[in-house]
């Protein structure tokens, strides 16, 4: 039943109803949705738009939809750059430490690749985990145009 189709894939149309957060100091998100699964056809080579209508209130959503190959590729890219910045983030903060905790001869800076270096790590310490799971759940299905709000759509994945 659940069975993958080889050339298609299967989205879910959401609806959002609401999108709160609450809290100060550990701020709490709630959305809640109404979804539809689509299954979408893939196309042969390129890329191609489909028209998926919203369950709850018939607006009609525009995606693009790559081919499984292209949908790969672009997967593994970004699982390739997840990895990198896992790399960056660990040599920048060796650096850093390093760096940091040694004590410089009166009158002199530290170089300019100490704040580089500090805005590396916060850069992919923030990116990394970001690509991961885009990487890992990049389905080659985006969402070119909703009517506005446009928040109040969304197309996303189908976990198996
Ligand atoms: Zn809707």
């Amino acid at each position: 039943m659940n069975r993958p189709i080889p050339g298609t894939v299967e989205v879910s149309v959401r609806h959002i109803l609401s999108d709160r957060t609450t809290g100060f100091l550990t701020r709490t998100r709630t959305i809640t949705w109404k979804d539809n699964i689509y299954r979408v056809r893939r196309p042969a080579a390129g890329k191609e738009s489909v028209e998926l209508t919203c369950p709850v209130c018939d607006a009609s959503l525009l995606a693009e939809v790559r081919t499984q190959s292209r949908t790969r590729r672009t997967g593994v890219a970004l699982l390739i750059l997840a990895a990198v910045s896992v790399a960056v983030f660990l040599a920048a903060l060796g650096y850093v430490i390093h760096e940091g905790g040694r004590t410089l001869p009166e009158g002199q800076s530290l170089p300019t690749l100490f704040p580089v270096s500090v805005v590396s790590v916060f850069v992919t310490f923030v990116a990394a985990p970001v690509l991961f799971l885009r990487g890992r759940r990049y389905n080659g299905v985006t969402l070119l145009d909703a009517p506005k709000p446009r928040r109040l759509h969304g197309i996303m994945p189908v976990r198996r």
